[in-house]
């Protein structure tokens, strides 16, 4: 049979070959692991003469602000939260949502490695305590009774954010 028969055929496999080799591409970098935050850690002595009183109670004993006492749980300005700790970006904004909580309420942080979940079973509950990646701060607790698109509410104390405006 003349080659000019197979040409199609030839065509359609290098075609499919590319298509299957950019899928293999992007799966592998989807699922390689995100980059390691750095960590910052520092005496207690170091933290308290940085931190606030109420700060220091939170971030670095795992304290709880009372239920609309803090600065941003009824705040509606567009910005990213950062930890009042290392600055680093936690939660942006637009992920912010009305939980009646009392407590500032996220879906989602600014990128997921950007904090870390610990299971926590204080006060005779089972939580999973949210801390920040870098300073290892107490920021909240997470549940997974949070809206669209994430289903998590993540409750975080407005003492451990600090606010910048976009
Ligand atoms: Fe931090």
């Amino acid at each position: 049979m003349a080659l000019s028969h197979w040409r199609p055929l030839i065509a359609l496999t290098i075609v499919l070959a590319l298509i299957g080799g950019a899928i293999a591409w992007q799966g592998k970098s989807t699922s390689s692991s995100p980059a390691k935050v750095a960590k910052v850690t520092k005496s207690d002595a170091e933290w308290q003469r940085m931190l606030t009183k109420e700060q220091y109670r939170i971030l670095r004993e795992k304290g709880t602000e009372r239920a609309f006492t803090g600065k941003y749980w009824d705040h509606h300005e567009r910005g990213v939260y950062v930890c009042a700790g290392c600055d680093l970006a936690l939660f942006d904004s637009a992920t912010k949502f009305d939980s009646k909580t009392g407590w500032p309420s996220f879906y989602a942080p600014t990128r997921k490695e950007h904090v870390e979940s610990v299971r926590d079973t204080s006060h005779g509950m089972i939580r999973t305590e949210v801390v920040c990646a870098r300073c290892g701060g107490h920021l909240g607790h997470v549940f997974g009774d949070g809206p669209k698109p994430t289903g998590l509410r993540y409750c975080i104390n407005s003492a451990s954010l600090v606010f910048l405006k976009k």
